[in-house]
């Protein structure tokens, strides 16, 4: 299959069959906001559940919090998002676009004279320097200066609408876990190392959104923030890499070989990370940032004790000490993540000469986990089949479905990721079974009516 063709598949996918669609389409849509629909919160909802239950059912010492998304404007002055939270912005005087300038593309080749095509239909040229950053969309490489550009979107609280009144949106969710923390520490009775987990939405006036669900203004973010002992960041930090590498192959099911670290250089290191890693992902447009790894030392709740007044150390009873914990922050995309998901399980394959398009999302996260089928719509084969879907409806999301020949609606599943499809059919009548078609391998079992309800729970259980 040819990678660099899947987005274009996926967008279209996800459209026709209900994941994924634009916001306000009636409308023409609203750039980069998109609209999760039955099929696509149900993928997202099984994401978060994986995390949440990783996170926090298997780790006793993590706890869930659901913090406001609006939040006492001085948050995000200790934050230092009021003052630095800002991308390099540039502008294309030729067609007038606007990119962020540590995303253009660089031209190397030397001494060779380029040309683009000017809006008035004319080719502009320019002498080729070395290095030179262009505009990715007309070529030219005159470009404005660099202008700082918050992020932040800013809303008023109250009916009037002056400075005095202005809230931020959050652009992360961190800081809700980070001024709870200490209470949170306390009604849970948590010393170090514990951990608090948040999932929630974000809010960025990105510059450049783009690659569908990738980068977008409006996305939700999974993070957990780990307070540690000083002296044991290290340790933690080596811990949690390994952890979330593991999750990210293991139980979301990514492809190992589209995994990778990539270790922040001293040049992209936060002022406040004493170390940073990204989890990056194979996407189709190239490997991107799914989730950051970050020790983020004891900068954010000095800060915050600072601007608020309020002590933010824990007593050490070894030492009698107080001391402020450093941070070890994983902050993964939850949209991010469902994006990287598809675009692994999306393939096609050859049946009986025709295409199948075939999502092979892991059980455990797909959508819809079965699809019932009666063979025919009569001679009583339809009340079988609703009788095994009603039961199994009880535990799982499943579908039932008496339209269509039974190869289209195999079809219908493959596509959307459904694992299983189950037919009843004649023989079901006499011997009380049915069959269980694969829609990886396409192998079909026969089992009884009774036993299929365990089977699935099996069947589409993560092994932990
Ligand atoms: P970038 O440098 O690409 O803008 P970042 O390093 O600022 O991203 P973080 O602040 O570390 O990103 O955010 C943590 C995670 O949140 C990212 O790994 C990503 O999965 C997700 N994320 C961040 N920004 C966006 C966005 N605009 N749209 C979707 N997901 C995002």
């Amino acid at each position: 299959m040819d990678r660099t063709k899947i987005m274009d598949k996926l967008v279209a996918l996800s459209k026709r069959r209900g994941f994924v669609f634009q916001s306000s389409e009636i409308y023409g849509g609203l750039n980069s906001c998109w609209d999760y629909g039955p099929l696509g919160i149900e993928l997202k909802n099984n994401i978060a559940q994986l995390w949440w239950d990783e996170m926090t059912w298997w780790h006793e010492n993590i706890v869930g919090l659901d913090a406001s998304i609006l939040m006492h404007p001085r948050v995000w002055e200790a934050s230092g998002h009021v003052a630095g939270f800002s991308d390099p912005l540039v502008d294309c005087k030729t067609c007038k676009s606007r990119f962020r300038f540590d995303q253009l593309p660089i031209d190397q080749t030397e001494a060779q004279v380029r040309t683009w095509k000017l809006p008035n239909g004319e080719k502009g040229t320019t002498p080729q320097r070395e290095d030179r950053k262009y505009c990715p969309n007309c070529g030219s490489s005159d470009l404005s200066d660099v202008r700082q550009f918050n992020l932040m979107f800013k809303t008023f609280m109250g009916p009037v609408e002056d400075s005095a009144a202005i809230v931020y949106l959050r652009p992360e969710t961190a800081q809700g876990i980070y001024v709870n923390a200490l209470t949170i520490a306390e009604v849970m009775r948590l010393k170090p190392p514990f951990g608090i987990a948040q999932i929630g939405k974000a809010f960025r006036n990105e510059i450049t959104p783009g690659n569908f669900i990738f980068r977008t203004r409006e996305f939700e973010q999974m993070e957990m923030q780990f307070f540690v002992k000083p002296t044991e960041d290290q340790k933690w930090m080596e811990y949690w890499l390994d952890k979330r590498f593991q999750y990210n192959s293991e139980k979301l099911g990514l492809s190992k070989e589209r995994l990778r670290l990539h270790q922040h250089t001293e040049k992209e290191l936060a002022h406040y990370a004493k170390s940073a890693y990204d989890i990056e992902y194979e996407f189709p447009f190239g490997w991107s940032e799914l989730e950051g790894i970050h020790n983020r030392t004891d900068f954010d709740l000095s800060r915050h004790e600072e601007y608020s007044g309020k002590s933010l150390k824990i007593f050490d009873e070894e030492t009698k000490e107080k001391y402020i914990p450093y941070i070890i922050e994983t902050s993964a995309g939850l949209t991010r993540s469902m994006l990287a998901l598809m675009c692994d399980k999306y393939d096609e394959d050859e049946q009986e000469g025709e295409i199948r398009v075939v999502l092979r999302l892991p059980p455990h996260l797909a959508p819809i986990k079965a699809a019932v089928f009666p063979l025919m719509k009569k001679d009583g084969l339809p009340e079988i089949a609703e009788n095994l879907y009603r039961t199994l409806r009880k535990r799982h999301k499943v579908f039932f479905d008496v339209t269509g020949s039974i190869g289209k609606r195999y079809r219908r599943m493959d596509e959307i990721g459904t694992p299983f499809g189950i037919t009843i059919d004649y023989e079901s009548k006499e011997d009380q079974s049915a069959t269980i078609r694969y829609r990886d391998t396409l192998q079909q079992i026969r089992i009884s009516l009774d036993k299929i309800p365990e089977w699935l729970d099996q069947n589409i259980a993560l092994e932990r």
